[in-house]
């Protein structure tokens, strides 16, 4: 018998569909949980990780919504609850990501990125949090980013909104930890995914040059960290925010 430390949970996964955020749907099916997949525009591999969620013998539901949208939010939440039932394990991963010198940085793409990756993270988060504090047991991760830690002269807006979900993880662990919700964060490096295209290969390499495990990373990797913060082998860790990067940052 397969230990199955999610059976009975019911999780969300915001950009579910591919990447990192597939990655995490497909280890909570595999570990019992119930999984609610939140794309933005791309139904068909929505739908192929829900498939690969129900073959593993778990309930999947592949459900659009903008997670800047507050209206698109509330619709998102109350379709899971309804379906799959109230929400017990939240990770906040959908992000867009600008690649560019401060030059070319428009106040739109400023507004679109903050509007997404914090507020986005923000109104899911409060969507869920009543629910949570009412059954008395949440587990949020926010997936953050190396550049919340370090400059980045070509991406100034994800930097500054990877660094503000950095703070919110902190605030809200603290304001949500006497209702037995706990909330990390996880900071990756240069992980193998398709938000990464735009990114030229000799910059690639010189990331890959000063990653002391010499390679980046693949989203299971990922994963794995996030799988640790919503489990119960991370019982006495909130606030927190690990940092997945083959070495490339240390902290402290
Ligand atoms: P990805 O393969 O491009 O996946 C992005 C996901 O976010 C997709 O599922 C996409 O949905 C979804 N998404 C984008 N905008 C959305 C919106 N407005 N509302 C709802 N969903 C939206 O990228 P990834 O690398 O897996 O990124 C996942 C997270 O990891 C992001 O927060 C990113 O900042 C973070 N991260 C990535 C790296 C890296 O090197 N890859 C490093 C550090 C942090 P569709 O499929 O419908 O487009």
């Amino acid at each position: 018998m397969p230990d199955l430390p999610f059976l009975g949970r019911v999780a969300l996964v915001t950009g579910g569909s591919r990447g990192i955020g597939r990655a995490c749907v497909e280890r909570l099916a595999r570990l019992g949980a119930d999984v609610a997949i939140n794309y933005h525009s791309q139904a068909a591999a929505a739908q192929e990780t829900a498939d690969a969620v129900r073959q593993l013998g778990r309930r999947a539901l592949a459900l659009p919504a903008d997670v800047s949208d507050a209206a698109q939010v509330e619709q998102l939440l109350a379709q899971i609850t309804a379906d799959l039932g109230p929400i017990d394990l939240l990770v906040n991963n959908a992000g867009v990501f600008d690649y560019a010198p401060h030059t070319e940085l428009t106040p739109a793409v400023w507004q679109r990125t903050l509007d997404v990756n914090l507020t986005g993270a923000f109104q899911v988060t409060w969507g869920v949090k009543d629910s949570m504090i009412a059954r008395r047991f949440g587990r949020i991760v926010n997936i953050a980013s190396i550049s919340a830690l370090q400059p980045r002269p070509m991406s100034i807006a994800y930097a500054a909104s990877k660094a503000g979900l950095v703070a919110f993880t902190r605030s809200i662990a603290a304001a949500f930890a006497p209702h037995n919700i706990r909330v990390n964060a996880v900071a990756p490096g240069l992980i193998e995914t398709e938000i990464i295209d735009g990114v030229s290969q000799t910059a690639i390499d010189t990331i890959v040059a000063n990653t002391p495990v010499g390679r980046i990373g693949q989203p299971d990797e990922v994963a794995g960290t996030v799988q640790f913060l919503l489990s119960e082998d991370s019982s006495f860790t909130t606030g927190q925010t690990l940092v997945v990067c083959g070495g490339r940052v240390m902290v402290p």
